[in-house]
C-alpha cells in the first residue's frame, strides 16, 4: 500500500489542528442575569446538534464530570445550552458520602447560579471513571476514587430527589465531542485520549457502543508491541504500556539513569524525578535526539492501533485528545504516518482525523448530553 496518496487526513494544516476551548467557556463568574445568559445562548461552541432533542425549554439537565481530583458539573437547558458550572475537589479519601455531599451541593450551586429551581431539572448524567453496572447503576470498580460496588445511581437519586443516569467517562468524552465538539454533524466517531493512560470512546450511527458487558473501547489494551513492556492489565506490549503518557515517562527515566537523554534530563531542570511525559516533548521541540526516539516510537504505535480501528469501524470522525497527543508534533506527525500507510484507502478518504476541540470539558459536556438523551 506504500505510496497512497493520504487522502481525507490533512494532518498538516495546523490551522484546523488548535482546540478551540477559549470560545467553549461559558461565562459563570456572576449569577446568571438573563443578559448573561443570552450571551451564553450566543456561544456557537455550546450549541449541541439537536437532531434529536425536544426543545423543552422549561425542563433543564444537568452534566457531572465525576474524576478523580475534581468535579464538573453544568447546568444546560432543554436545547442544550450551557448557563451554568461548577468546578469543585473530589478529595476522595473524605469517603464516599463526602464524595456524595459535593456532588449534590455542585448540583444545587449550579441551579442557583442560573436562577433554576431544582424540581426543574428532568435529568442528571453522571460521568465515572470505572466500571459500571449500568441496568442496576452501580459503581463495579472506580480506582481512582477507591470505591466497589457503589449504588451510585440509587445514592445520588434518593438525595436529589432527581432521575439519575450513570456512564464510563471515556463515553461521555465521545458524546461530549460528538455532541459540542470536533465530532458534530458525524453520524460514526471514535474517540480516543492519550494522558497518563489511553482511553477511547465509541459512537457508531449516534449511539454510544458499549460492547456485551460495558467493555468496548479498551483501545489501550490493544496488542501493538508483542512482547513488549508488562501493562497493567497484566499483558504484555498493550498500547498503553508504551505510548501512554506514563510509558514515554518511563522510558525517559530509563534512559537518564543509564546516564544518557542528557537533553531529556535538560528539559526536566536537571532533576531526574522531574522527567515526565511533557519534558520529553519539551526536549524533543529543542531537537534532543532521544527525546525525538522516544515521541517517533510512541506515535508509531498511536498510529498502529488507530489504523486498524479505522480499518474495523470506519468512522467518518477521529477525535484525537489528552495531553500527551494535544501538546506533541513528533508523536502526531509519526502516528499520521502510520495511518496513511496502513489504512484502506476508502476507509481513509471517508475519515477525518481531528484534534479533540473541548479538552477537559468534554466528559462533563458529554454527560450534559446524556441527560439530554441526544443518544
Ligand atoms: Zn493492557
Amino acid at each position: 500500500m506504500a505510496g497512497k496518496p493520504a487522502v481525507g487526513l490533512d494532518l498538516d494544516r495546523t490551522s484546523n489542528l488548535e482546540p478551540r476551548t477559549s470560545s467553549t467557556e461559558p461565562r459563570t463568574s456572576s449569577p446568571l442575569t438573563e443578559t448573561d445568559q443570552n450571551g451564553i445562548n450566543r456561544s456557537s461552541n455550546l450549541e449541541p446538534r439537536t437532531s434529536n432533542l425536544e426543545l423543552r425549554t422549561s425542563n433543564f439537565v444537568v452534566g457531572v464530570d465525576l474524576g478523580g481530583t475534581k468535579i464538573l458539573t453544568m447546568l444546560a437547558d432543554g436545547a442544550g445550552q450551557v448557563l451554568a458550572r461548577v468546578k469543585a475537589p473530589t478529595q476522595p479519601w473524605r469517603g464516599l458520602d463526602a464524595v456524595l455531599d459535593t456532588i449534590v451541593d455542585s448540583v444545587e450551586q449550579v441551579a442557583s447560579q442560573a436562577g433554576v429551581l431544582l424540581n426543574a431539572v428532568r435529568t442528571v448524567g453522571v460521568g465515572v471513571p470505572g466500571l459500571l453496572d449500568r441496568d442496576r447503576q452501580v459503581v463495579f470498580l472506580a480506582p481512582n476514587l477507591n470505591w466497589r460496588d457503589v449504588p451510585l445511581g440509587a445514592l445520588l437519586g434518593d438525595r436529589l430527589a432527581l432521575p439519575v443516569r450513570l456512564e464510563n467517562d471515556a463515553n461521555l468524552a465521545a458524546l461530549g465531542e460528538y455532541a459540542y465538539g470536533a465530532g458534530r454533524g458525524e453520524s460514526h466517531l471514535v474517540y480516543i485520549t492519550v494522558s497518563t493512560g489511553v482511553g477511547c470512546g465509541i459512537v457508531l450511527d449516534g449511539s454510544i457502543y458499549r460492547g456485551a458487558g460495558g467493555g468496548a473501547g479498551e483501545i489501550g489494551h490493544l496488542t501493538v508491541a508483542p512482547g513488549g513492556p508488562l501493562c497493567n492489565c497484566g499483558n504484555n506490549g498493550c498500547l498503553e504500556a508504551v505510548a501512554s503518557g506514563t510509558a514515554i515517562a518511563r522510558q525517559a527515566r530509563a534512559l537518564v539513569a543509564e546516564g544518557r537523554g542528557a537533553g531529556i534530563l535538560a528539559a526536566a531542570g536537571g532533576a531526574p524525578e522531574q522527567v515526565s511525559a511533557r519534558t520529553v516533548a519539551e526536549a524533543a521541540g529543542l531537537g534532543a535526539p532521544e527525546a525525538v526516539a522516544i515521541l517517533r516510537d510512541a506515535g508509531r504505535f498511536l498510529g498502529l492501533a488507530v489504523a486498524g480501528l479505522i480499518n474495523l469501524l470506519n468512522p467518518s470522525a477521529l477525535v484525537l485528545g489528552g495531553g500527551v497527543l494535544q501538546s506533541d508534533r513528533v508523536l502526531w506527525d509519526a502516528m499520521s504516518e502510520e495511518i496513511n500507510r496502513r489504512t484502506l484507502s476508502s476507509s481513509l478518504a471517508a475519515v477525518r482525523v481531528v484534534r479533540a476541540e473541548l479538552a477537559g470539558d468534554a466528559g462533563v459536556l458529554g454527560a450534559v448530553a446524556l441527560a439530554l438523551a441526544i443518544t
